[in-house]
């Protein structure tokens, strides 16, 4: 006989960025029923949410504060917050450029900086990148601060490895968020199309995820990066080449 399934989470203080809606949202929530006591936040007002503009270091400092004096520690850090801003190369404005990489790096940098301290062996960060950040992808400061993301994370794994603290990435395809609920409907037709699974991904398909990155079942991996897009990072830009060459095709004959 089998009984309840004991939560993973149990005991464990979890701060979750840019938690009012989408991504993070449903990561508090999966994190809370696994045991977790999450702090939730958000630059947005939200009833569930404590209020952290990620690239305030004052903010930081206080949570950081607050977080010490009312349990000595926090076991994970959910860098979730981001924003995108679909300007081109030839277009985008340094002013656009750096507030993209304002909320996107130098959050996660400073939330690192503020929580690492208080974190004991066993603890847990994860960093949320995207496919932007294994590819060309065309608004170009979303794209290069999730590249940077991914080296914010690779150092922060080194460093903070020999004290016990794990750091990995996970890279979220199309997600249906409010985020890709912004992009011209063509955006979200040419994803499909490069996506073996064929279809968007869902909030709650990345939160496992998450969960698992932060538990002890996952106790060694550290730096690693981990899609989460229905293939379409794995297929290195080539889907449309076979794609076309399948309709090409007469039935039955093969292709070189
Ligand atoms: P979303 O826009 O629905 O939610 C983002 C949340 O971050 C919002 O609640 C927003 O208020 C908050 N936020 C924005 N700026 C902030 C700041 N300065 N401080 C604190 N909070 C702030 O987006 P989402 O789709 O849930 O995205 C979550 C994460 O996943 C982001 O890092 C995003 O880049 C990444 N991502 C999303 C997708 C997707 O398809 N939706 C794909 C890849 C990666």
């Amino acid at each position: 006989m089998t009984g309840p399934r004991p939560e993973r989470l149990l005991g464990k203080v979890v701060v979750v960025t840019g938690a009012a809606r989408g991504q993070g949202a449903a990561e508090a929530e999966a994190l809370t029923r696994e045991g977790a006591h999450v702090i939730a936040t958000d630059v947005s007002e939200a009833p569930s949410c404590r209020l952290l503009d990620v690239t305030d270091d004052k903010q930081w400092a206080e949570l950081a504060a607050e977080l010490r004096a009312t349990y000595g520690r926090v076991h994970g850090l959910v860098n979730n917050a981001g924003i995108t801003w679909r300007a081109r190369l030839g277009d985008v404005t340094p002013d656009d450029f750096a507030r993209v990489h304002a909320v996107n790096v130098t959050g996660p940098l400073l939330g690192i900086q503020h929580l690492a301290p208080l974190m004991p062996p066993g603890a847990s960060i994860v960093n949320v990148g995207s496919t932007a950040a294994l590819t060309s992808h065309y608004p170009v400061a979303y794209t290069t601060s999730k590249w940077a993301l991914r080296g914010l994370s690779k150092t922060a794994a080194m460093e903070l490895g020999p004290r016990g603290i794990r750091v990995n990435t996970i890279h979220p395809g199309f997600i249906e968020t409010e985020m890709t609920a912004s992009a011209a409907p063509v955006f979200r037709e040419a994803n499909i199309r490069e996506t073996p699974l064929g279809r968007t991904g869902t909030v709650d398909e990345v939160a496992p995820l998450v969960v698992f990155l932060l538990s002890d079942e996952s106790s060694f991996i550290t730096g690693a990066e981990i899609p989460v897009d229905g293939g379409l990072t794995a297929h290195g830009g080539v889907k449309s080449i076979a794609d076309t060459m399948s309709s090409a095709a007469a039935p039955g004959k093969s292709e070189g």
